[in-house]
């Protein structure tokens, strides 16, 4: 029966992610506790403190990016322009770029992009796309951010001037901890293609070696519906 069958598969893909988690959450664990006995046993040196920050950091970012996986509380839904959202979100991530010598063009466009569902979800996925071109360009560049109003859907293009992604890597983008980076996660993609989902939007990636990569984000767009009754007479 197809129902069970999907049932079981969703029960296969959360023992998947369970084990995974339980396996990201148990390294630095093992590692703290490793220190802590040192430090028990009368060793105390500077360095210690800074692996087990780091080791802290790492459950903590862990766990901060999969709460984003929650479902949503009914009263967090609310129309919400896109405009608006990635405008903040450039604006939160202007330093961190501006570290890493990469400048961040955006075009806004003119109308307003109204799409229905919850900001900071949304705003996650911009921060989360934008943060991995930052970190994808370590020699500087520019990141371009175009929003457009097609038909019914809301249209956010990322592009980046990064290394670009390889085909089998990008086959692997979106799965649980699948990083290549040294402090990544892993986990940023797999929200964000969830959250996006949530939506009712899509997500697709395109990329090309020593060119960049471009991600586009498909919202539907949602007109703000006035209230049907504004006064009684
Ligand atoms: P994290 O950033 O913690 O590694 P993500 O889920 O955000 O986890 O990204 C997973 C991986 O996808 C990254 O480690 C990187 O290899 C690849 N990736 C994502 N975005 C880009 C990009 N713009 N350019 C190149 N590689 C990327
Ligand atoms: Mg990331």
């Amino acid at each position: 029966n197809e129902e069970l069958l999907i049932n079981s598969e969703k029960l296969y893909v959360a023992g998947q992610l369970a084990a995974g988690i339980a396996h990201e959450i148990r390294n630095p664990l093992t590692s703290l506790k490793g220190f802590l006995h040192l430090i028990g046993s009368g060793r105390k040196e500077a360095s210690y403190y800074d692996i087990m920050n780091s080791e802290l950091d790492r459950i903590e970012g862990i766990v901060s990016e999969l709460l984003m996986l929650a479902k949503p509380q009914v009263y967090d839904l609310s129309y919400h322009d896109v405009r608006v959202m990635m405008r903040d979100t450039v604006t939160l991530l202007e330093t961190q770029a501006i570290l890493h010598n990469v400048y961040i063009e955006a075009e806004y466009g003119k109308e307003p992009m109204w799409v229905f569902g919850v900001e900071n979800q949304i705003k996650q996925v911009f921060i989360n796309i934008i943060k991995n071109a930052i970190e994808a360009m370590s020699d500087g560049g520019a990141i371009h951010v175009r929003l457009s109003r097609e038909e019914d859907s809301v249209r956010v293009l990322i592009s980046d001037e990064g290394p670009g992604i390889r085909e089998e890597q990008l086959a692997k983008m979106g799965q649980p901890f699948y990083t290549t980076k040294e402090k990544g996660t892993g986990l940023g993609l797999m929200v964000s293609y969830k959250i996006v989902d949530n939506h009712d939007g899509q997500i697709r990636v395109s990329s090309r070696l020593g060119i960049g990569t471009s991600f586009e984000i498909r919202f539907p767009f949602r007109y703000p519906e006035t209230p049907a009754v504004m006064n009684g007479n």
